[in-house]
């Protein structure tokens, strides 16, 4: 990391603008409005994580493909590879909604969920509107 770096905090709509700096071998946080901000800054400094959103392939359901996404925020240095293995990924409806499809996925330690329920081929949801 450069010696100081400028986050914009993005905790609230406020999007304070924190200075993150090195000093006496860690890294001190300046600048931010409450102490949510301070951590998310030295969070995203050390340690930047994503929750991976996506899709993976079903078979037999209403839809072709199913909304995932991680049970957690990943490593923003895993997202590429991670968002790879979504294309190895089949699932067989029916399927509800935060149901796991991946334990750990891609040695994250966060599982995959599925983002809605989807019914086998043909049906339509109780709840479905029309637009
Ligand atoms: S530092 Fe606090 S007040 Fe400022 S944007 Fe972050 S959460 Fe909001």
């Amino acid at each position: 990391m450069k010696n100081k770096l400028q986050i914009t905090c993005i905790v609230c709509p406020l999007s304070c603008c924190i200075d993150v700096e090195e000093k006496d071998g860690g890294h001190v946080a300046g600048g931010y409005e409450c102490s949510r901000g301070e951590k998310y800054a030295l969070q995203e400094t050390l340690d930047p994580r994503r929750v991976l959103t996506g899709t993976v392939r079903v078979a037999g359901g209403r839809l072709p493909r199913l909304p995932v996404k991680t049970t957690a925020p990943i490593p923003k240095g895993l997202i590429p590879e991670a968002a790879r293995l979504l294309d190895n990924i089949s699932v067989e409806a029916p399927l509800r909604c935060g149901e796991l499809i991946v334990k750990n996925f891609a040695g994250s330690g966060a599982g995959l969920v599925a983002t809605r329920s989807l019914e086998a081929g043909g049906q339509k949801p109780e709840n479905d509107v029309k637009r």
